[in-house]
Formats: C-alpha cells, sequence, structure tokens
C-alpha cells in the first residue's frame, strides 16, 4: 500500500538569550546585584565562556576584590555543554558578579534595644532580612527625590536587610544591595524579593543608611529604563553607561542630580554642567510620570 509520504519540517526556533551581570559593589561594604534577563546584549565583563546547549548554563562569576591599589580578580568558570542540533539557538545565562572594594569600616550597633517597633510583613521571610529599621528605612525612602521615588516605587521594594548572596560573595555583610533577579542564599534566582534594594542594619549602624539607598535606587531607576530607546532606537541606558564610563558612574552620577554627596566610584563631586544636561535628557525621557 502507498500512501503518501509526508514530510513535516518542522523547525523549532527557540530564542532566548539571558544576560544577567550581577554586579556586587562594596565599598564601605555596598553591593549591588544587578541583572538583564531577555536581553540582547552580551555581557562585556564575562570571561570567554560560552555555553552551546539545549538546556545548560554557563555561569560566570568574576570576583573584583580592590582594595585601595590592589586589584584580585578570580574569574571562576563553570561550563557545561550538551550538543544541540543544527539551527538553532542557544539558551544562555550569563551572570557576572563583580566585587569592589574601597574601604572596610565595620561597627555594629549591640545596645539599641530601646523600644523598637517590630515590622512583621513578608519580609521576614526574606533571606537575610534584618528588620530592625525597616520602618527607618521606609521613612528614607519616602523622603527621596520626587522623581526617583516616583520613578521606582511601584515596581521596587526596599528592604531592611543584610542580603545574604551579597554577604556570602563578600564574606561579610553589605551596606547595601540593588537585586532585580531576586537571588537566593545559594545564588539562584526568582525570589519574592526581585528587584529590591536592600539597605542594612550596618549601613544604619555607620550613618550611610541614605547614602546607601540612594545610591542602590539609582541602579533600580537605571535598571527599570534598560529598554528605553531615543527616536534613533538606540538604547539610553546603555548609551548612559558609556558617557559616564560604567554602570557604576552612572548610579553615582544619577547620586549627585538626586541631590546626594556620597560617591562610590566617582572622584568628581561636582557633576558638570554637561552631564546634567545629560540627565535631565535622559530623565525626560525615560521617566514616566
Ligand atoms: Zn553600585
Amino acid at each position: 500500500m502507498s500512501g503518501k509520504l509526508t514530510i513535516t519540517v518542522i523547525i523549532l526556533i527557540v530564542l532566548f538569550i539571558s544576560v544577567s551581570y550581577i554586579y556586587v559593589i562594596n565599598n564601605p561594604i555596598e553591593i549591588s546585584i544587578q541583572a538583564n534577563i531577555g536581553s540582547t546584549e552580551t555581557s562585556t565583563t564575562s570571561s570567554s565562556t560560552t555555553t552551546t546547549t539545549s538546556s545548560s548554563t554557563t555561569t560566570t562569576i568574576q570576583l573584583t576584590t580592590t582594595s585601595s591599589s590592589t586589584t584580585t580578580t578570580i574569574p571562576t568558570t563553570t561550563t557545561s555543554s550538551t550538543t544541540t542540533s543544527t539551527t538553532t539557538t542557544i539558551p544562555r545565562t550569563t551572570t557576572t558578579i563583580e566585587v569592589l572594594e574601597k574601604e572596610d569600616s565595620v561597627a555594629f550597633n549591640s545596645d539599641n534595644s530601646e523600644n523598637i517597633k517590630i515590622y512583621e510583613g513578608e519580609f521576614i521571610s526574606f533571606d537575610g532580612f534584618e528588620g530592625e529599621n525597616q520602618f527607618n528605612l521606609d521613612t528614607l525612602v519616602a523622603n527621596l527625590p520626587l522623581e526617583l521615588r516616583k520613578s521606582v516605587e511601584n515596581n521596587v521594594i526596599f528592604v531592611n536587610g543584610c542580603h545574604s548572596y551579597g554577604a556570602t560573595i563578600l564574606g561579610r555583610c553589605p551596606f547595601g544591595v540593588w537585586d532585580s533577579a531576586g537571588t537566593f542564599a545559594d545564588g539562584s534566582t526568582n525570589s519574592n524579593w526581585k528587584l529590591s534594594v536592600w539597605v542594612s542594619n550596618k549601613a544604619f549602624a555607620n550613618n550611610r543608611a541614605y547614602n546607601t539607598l540612594l545610591h542602590e535606587t539609582s541602579h533600580a531607576l537605571s535598571y527599570l529604563t534598560r529598554n528605553c530607546v531615543n527616536s534613533e532606537g538606540e538604547n539610553q541606558r546603555k548609551n548612559a553607561q558609556e558617557f559616564f564610563g560604567s554602570e557604576e558612574l552612572f548610579a553615582d552620577a544619577l547620586v549627585l542630580y538626586y541631590g546626594g554627596d556620597y560617591l562610590y566610584y566617582r572622584d568628581d563631586l561636582v557633576l558638570q554642567g554637561s552631564e546634567r544636561e545629560y540627565l535631565e535628557n535622559y530623565a525626560s525621557l525615560c521617566l514616566k510620570d
């Protein structure tokens, strides 16, 4: 019996490119974890690792510790690969972690046990949640410059805690963390604290809470505007990172723009006219009211 031959050609193109950047920055212990997921850009800081697989993951962990003039770079690369068929795509996850350390100051207040109002909300279950300063943090958030606050408040949560993955990487509690990916203590992501700014008790104890908050919130603004393009279709966040030199320098510039005076990476404490103008344009183009 001659049956019809049916040729079915199925071309399956799965395209998903994930690029995650995790920047962990420590100044007097500041960390910011930042992730871009689903964008088409590739990490420029990751080392030469790629994975070609249908189901594998590439994790590039780069630890950079800078103490004043010393720079130590420890790239750790884990690659697993399996072969795929021809045409297709490469699910890829790249995670880059940078730890930059300029100074280290640790001071704990342990005798502050007066009548502290205790926070009892959902943050309690978050890895590293502290809570003693949750209400103080809420107050600081409420006092952020209006434009900055409005640009993030519907998307970002502000947690008083010692971000546990950040603490693991750093070996001690960070002052602040920006965590877009929602990173668990073990480094896996997608927790309930995606898009979170963390400010630790240690930051409060060192009178750095507002500075830390301002810096991390600037990362949040930067992240939330990651898809903003100008009329030429140019990605404005990438432009800004190039204009100022890096994501960190962009964040520091935003800190100045929003009235802060504590900088983690930038040397110049004054925003130049052209820089201010640049940020004004950025805000008017990328921040919706
Ligand atoms: Zn930062």
